[in-house]
């Protein structure tokens, strides 16, 4: 039965009827012994959508020998081969656009094309990683006096990736690509909410000629699947993108394993507004930055730091904006923003807003669920909070379309405030004046920032943050593609 009322894809249709849906390992599906499912729902209707089966730890472990297994051949295969196979992917990917971002579409309340964009950015990012891992090489020549000396470099084996439910597909392009071109095999545990995606990929791999065991998606609950994966001993590299409060446990069980591990975690990024801007343009550009997948989005400036000479016609823009955004359906093509995820997130961002207004910041747009007409999902109309910044809704990631506007007087007051904070992802600086742009883009601590832009990507620009956001450096860029590489010193007495 069809989850919604609209019309679905016939293979949308087809592989949602076929639930509960297996993991995918080695190949072929990979069933709970247990029978053990998890149900997965349309956050737009509310409606279950399918079951994936929910993976016990020793489970865990199988998949990962089996990825252990087929790491040697893929990584003896010649780079023209291996690259012809991922490219091979690339194209299957992008060619099941639509079939793909349906999917997501319905599995994570994402606006369809913006999910289509997912599946299209995937395909774009595989692509770029297997150019780049044919430029690298893989012995280079040390200088050492008297010696004959180089450094060999080489995939380390099966790496492990736990993702989030926001991007679903997108993250694991581009966590899984790097780690694949440069001929490591790799294990999925996507998060419960948003694992259809994975296992269509995995499927599709497998049918496209990917050999058995270099792609596996493993599914399950985080606190079972998802710890099982972090405590195994076999996995040679974990990358992990979620919350801070999972990120720290993930860290701990790979520090008592000494295995290598790459957090991407929360956000609290700032937009800094001077009073040089065109008021409108910048208004309706930060609207759609924190409407964007319902704010949803771990990057996404929810601190917005306004010049006083021009707070109050900012907030009015900024009111108009957010009362124009059609919220609706994810499939329907007249939404312009979606449902937030789950109940959890759902009532998660009305307590903020609850929260946020009882320690004193002023409501003034929205602040309470969105009605949509044919569908009981998980809608929240956009909301701005007005304030000064010690409230709870401007310190704590609410993640969903909810800004909070706060006013300054001077550069050096705006760069305080923005990184008086303990996450430092990404932030933005809107101005005319670009001497001031940069400076100040180069005194906010994070990981990236923006001039007269939010959430702007290019691969091969270094995407991650620092501190409370995440360790391990950017993805996105040669520097990830080199953290697939082990290498190893060799030295002769000349
Ligand atoms: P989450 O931390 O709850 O879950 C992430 C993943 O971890 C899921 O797959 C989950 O099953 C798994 N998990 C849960 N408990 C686990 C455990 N004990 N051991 C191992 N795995 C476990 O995060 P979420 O709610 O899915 O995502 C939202 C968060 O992700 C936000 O904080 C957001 O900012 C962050 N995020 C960061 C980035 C980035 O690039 N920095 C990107 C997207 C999302």
């Amino acid at each position: 039965s069809t989850a919604t009322n609209l019309e679905l894809l016939p293979e949308v249709a087809e592989f949602l009827g076929r639930g509960p849906l297996p993991s995918f390992v080695g190949g072929k599906p990979f069933p709970a012994a247990s029978g053990k499912t998890v149900a997965t729902t349309d956050p737009g209707s509310g409606n279950q959508l399918t079951e994936i089966h929910d993976l016990d730890a020793s489970e865990i472990d199988k998949a990962v020998d089996v990825a252990n297994a087929a790491f040697p051949a893929w990584a003896a295969m010649s780079q023209e081969d291996r690259s012809s196979i991922l490219l091979k992917l690339a194209d299957a990917v992008e060619e099941h656009k639509a079939i793909i971002g349906q999917i997501e579409s319905l599995d994570a309340g994402k606006i369809e094309a913006q999910a289509q964009g997912d599946v299209q950015n995937f395909a774009d990012t595989l692509r770029y990683f297997v150019k780049l891992s044919g430029q690298v090489e893989t012995r280079t020549k040390l200088d050492s006096p008297g010696h004959e000396a180089w450094t060999f470099k080489q995939p380390w084996g099966a790496c492990a990736f736990i993702f989030p439910w926001n991007f679903p597909f997108l993250l694991i392009g581009w966590g899984i690509s790097p780690a694949l071109a440069a001929g490591n095999t790799v294990v999925i545990k996507p998060a419960e909410d948003t694992s259809l995606s994975a296992i269509y990929l995995a499927e599709l791999a497998t049918k496209i000629g990917v050999p058995d065991g270099v792609i596996n998606v493993v599914t399950g609950r985080g606190a079972t699947a998802g710890a099982a994966l972090t405590a195994n001993t076999q996995i040679k590299r974990m990358s992990f993108t979620g919350s801070p409060e999972v990120g720290q446990l993930v860290g701990e069980a790979c520090g008592r394993n000494l295995v290598p591990v790459k957090l991407e975690l929360g956000g609290k990024g700032a937009a800094v507004v001077f009073d040089d801007v065109d008021v409108a343009a910048t208004a309706k550009a930060l609207v759609g930055a924190i409407t964007f997948h319902s704010g949803q989005v771990c990057c996404d400036a929810t601190r917005w730091l306004v010049h006083e000479d021009i707070y109050d016609e900012f907030l009015s823009q900024c009111v108009d904006r957010m009362n124009e955004v059609k919220v609706g359906h994810p499939l329907d093509p007249n939404s312009d923003m979606g449902p937030v995820v789950n109940a959890k997130q759902f009532d998660r961002v009305l307590s903020y807003l609850e929260k946020g207004q009882a320690e004193g910041a002023t409501c003034v747009c929205g602040g309470s669920s969105a009605t949509v007409e044919g569908h009981t999902g998980h809608y929240i109309m956009p909301a701005l909070l007005a304030g000064d910044l010690d409230n709870v809704a401007a310190r704590e990631e609410i993640f969903g379309p909810v800004a909070y506007v706060a006013k300054f007087a001077d550069e050096s007051e705006a760069i305080k405030m923005v990184n008086d904070t303990d996450y430092g992802l990404a932030n933005s600086v809107w101005t005319k004046d670009m001497d001031r742009a940069k400076r100040v883009a180069e005194s906010m601590v994070a990981g990236n920032s923006w001039i007269n832009a939010h959430n702007v990507f290019a691969q091969g620009v270094p995407y991650g943050g620092v501190n409370k956001s995440g360790l391990g450096g950017g993805v996105l860029s040669v520097e990830t593609l080199m953290d697939y590489y082990r290498s190893t010193s060799v030295v002769r007495p000349l």
